[in-house]
């Protein structure tokens, strides 16, 4: 599968990249003065403590923006799909640029609540995220998501 430039791991961001191994969306925390940053980073962008390192969240997050790609820009490149930014739930502050899978792109929209689904790409997982009501299936699916 032709994705994109896989990252580069290092000590400060492995956690975020392997994180799902376990399932896990790490986030990078501080431990003095309690907020949550990303791109992680040894030290913290606030109060420039050295005392931070990674966090689990929910994976639970909502989308604050997003556009739709039709553009096939390599030979290989399965459109379309939806490129987001992502607010997580529990890390006040912090936004991922993503791709949302599971999802028709028409259906997407600025406050879907979505959660994270890792893809195993080498020695890393990424971050995708797709609609809570596709994966959790709590009951009947409805076409506007009312109750
Ligand atoms: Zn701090």
């Amino acid at each position: 599968m032709s994705f994109q430039a896989l990252p580069e791991v290092t000590d400060d961001t492995a956690a975020f990249w392997e994180g799902g191994v376990d399932g896990e969306l790490q986030i990078h925390r501080c431990h003095r003065c309690a907020i949550w940053f990303h791109p992680p980073a040894p030290v913290c962008p606030e109060c420039l403590s050295r005392e931070v390192g990674p966090a689990t969240t929910s994976g639970r997050a909502v989308v604050q923006a997003f556009t739709v790609n039709f553009q096939p820009w390599a030979p290989d490149m399965q459109v379309p799909f939806v490129l987001a930014v992502v607010s997580v739930d529990d890390a006040p502050g912090v936004q991922l640029t993503t791709r949302l899978i599971d999802v028709d792109p028409v259906s997407v929209s600025v406050g879907l609540p979505v959660e994270v689904s890792f893809l195993h790409v080498e020695d890393v997982y990424l971050p995708l995220f797709r609609p809570v009501s596709a994966a959790s299936g709590n009951g009947a699916v409805s076409e506007e998501g009312t109750s």
